[in-house]
């Protein structure tokens, strides 16, 4: 788990992180989580891209079989069942205290007015996006996004067992860029 500031990617980082997406990594300040074997989970992403467009998602899950977890937690109907936690006066302050954190660890790489007081995954009231929240619950560490970590828990992938492609890929002293 990682929270600004972060070190420099590396160009093997970004490799795996581009595998992982099927596409060139846009806007990776730094790499917020791990698997156990090295591989990012979770990039931290300028809040704006190079082209100028505004990115609120600043923990963004990257690792397929983490993704695919979420999807499957969300085609079960999961999002209803953790948003009824926050009927919970704890769960729902700790989800607004989540929500204020998100935006100062990005408000450290810029402001950007478009996305001002919009985190993600519907925070700080609503549960919209598990991807989003479980991005940042393994960013921030446990403790820190009740819903995201309760949606880690019910997810079939974990990033202490690898599942990854190539483990131990963005480690690799190659430079792979
Ligand atoms: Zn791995």
């Amino acid at each position: 788990m990682t929270t600004p500031p972060f070190p420099t990617p590396t160009a093997a980082e970004i490799a795996v992180v581009s595998d992982q997406l099927g596409r060139t990594a846009r806007g990776v300040v730094g790499i917020a989580a791990r698997c156990v074997c090295g591989n990012p989970t979770v990039v931290a992403t300028a809040p704006r891209l190079d082209d100028g467009s505004p990115f609120p998602t600043f923990y963004y899950l990257t690792h397929p079989a983490a993704t695919a977890a979420m999807s499957t937690l969300e085609a079960e109907q999961v999002m209803p069942e953790l948003a009824a936690l926050l009927e919970d006066e704890d769960v729902a302050s700790a989800y607004l205290a989540a929500h204020r954190a998100y935006l100062a660890d990005r408000a450290q790489f810029g402001d950007v007015p478009e996305i001002d007081g919009v985190s993600a995954g519907g925070m700080p009231t609503r549960v919209k996006c598990l991807h989003a929240l479980a991005g940042h619950a393994l960013a921030a560490g446990t403790g820190v996004n009740p819903i995201g970590d309760a949606a880690l828990a019910r997810a079939a992938w974990s990033p202490e067992r690898c599942a990854c492609a190539h483990p131990g890929a963005a480690l690799s002293a190659v430079d792979a860029g």
